[in-house]
């Protein structure tokens, strides 16, 4: 249930509502959109009878809603949500381009790199400090140092950094250096990670698991944002499918069909997506041309010697190739590329 505020509604009145809301064992949730405010319910097991709001002062008008994953619904918010990453709103109208190693390796290699994805253009810094991988003996990245290595970077070249939050018992450290906490396919359904940042203040960037459907990624940013965490990105990134060809295979169908069910902005990353290095460009720019808020991508200085996912990551030159044709698709679409100002 939303219940819809008259804009000229007093504090005192929309406290009112939220008390009720409260009194009858639910949760209230503001929900501030272009020229009122509204409030959902969640909490309820099955559905509230408007009876008990519709007579309140301030409240204009009761509406039923039927998505299972309340907040994040376009039937709850009508108009796009706009994440501000420390400074860079993503889901507004320009286009946001996060690049960067798959993992943070050593100091030169990192501060190449975002020196590299700066110049080309790019908003956000990525690079995984502890990732989570497949084999065991496999590099498990740099951990603590990755986070220093990340900051350095950060404030050379004025890039805001992305970088993969594992688990609750790291979550800390990462959140104290992330400006956008990536929460990984393997994670998409760890309740008590998802719970944890949820429990933040601090932008999430929610990768898909890759037997995941839509509807299960959308409950999972449902877990963040009912926790009051508003701040919440999708991101498509390839799904299994029977296809053998390709490491995953990007459902682009995605962008489309999450932003006709959610207010939340898109994003994709065609480096996992397809995993193959010269086919990164196209499906960037196809997801572009699909109407992604942003791209993230692998970007590495010297991808065949990297320590993890080197067949899928770019090398600065061909990056840079794909942000000049980014721009060309973007303008299409009449949005322009996000850039960081720099002093
Ligand atoms: C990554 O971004 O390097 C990563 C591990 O991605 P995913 O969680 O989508 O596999
Ligand atoms: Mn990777």
């Amino acid at each position: 249930m939303l219940i819809v505020l008259h804009p000229d509604i007093s504090r005192e009145q929309q406290g009112a509502v939220e008390a009720r809301v409260r009194e009858l064992g639910f949760t209230p949730h503001a929900i501030e959109g272009a020229g009122r405010t509204a409030i959902g319910i969640t909490g309820n097991k099955g559905p509230v009878d408007p009876g008990h709001f519709r007579e309140l002062p301030g409240v204009a008008d009761c509406i039923p809603v039927t998505a299972p994953y309340k907040l994040v619904s376009r039937e709850v918010k009508h108009e796009d949500t706009v994440v501000d990453v420390s400074g860079v709103p993503i889901g507004g109208s320009d286009l946001v381009v996060m690049a960067g190693p798959c993992a943070v390796e050593n100091e030169n290699q990192i501060l190449t790199a975002a020196r590299g994805v700066a110049a080309s253009g790019a908003s956000l810094l990525r690079g995984g400090a502890f990732k989570p991988r497949t084999s065991p003996y496999d590099f498990q990245g740099l951990k603590q140092k990755g986070l220093e290595l990340l900051e350095k970077a950060r404030s050379e070249t004025g890039l805001k950094i992305v970088t993969e939050v594992k688990d609750t018992e790291t979550l800390a450290a990462v959140a104290e250096s992330a400006d956008l906490l990536q929460i990984g396919a393997r994670n998409m359904q760890n309740f008590s990670l998802l719970e944890a940042v949820g429990d933040l203040r601090k932008p999430v960037l929610l990768k898909r698991g890759m037997s995941s459907t839509l509807k299960e990624l959308l409950m999972a940013a449902e877990y963040i944002v009912s926790r009051g965490n508003k701040q919440v990105i999708l991101c498509e990134r390839g799904i299994r499918t029977f296809e053998t060809m390709t490491r995953n295979t990007l459902d682009l169908n995605a962008v489309p069909m999450l932003k006709m069910q959610s207010h939340l902005p898109v994003v994709v990353d065609p480096s996992h997506g397809i995993g193959i290095r010269s086919a990164v460009l196209p499906m960037a720019r196809a997801a572009v041309a699909a109407g992604a808020d942003g791209l993230i991508i692998e970007v590495h200085p010297d991808p065949d010697r990297a320590l993890s996912d080197g067949m899928q990551s770019l090398n600065l030159p061909l990056f840079d190739k794909l942000m000049r044709e980014i721009e060309k698709i973007a303008a299409a679409m009449g949005r322009g590329l996000h850039r960081v100002a720099r002093s």
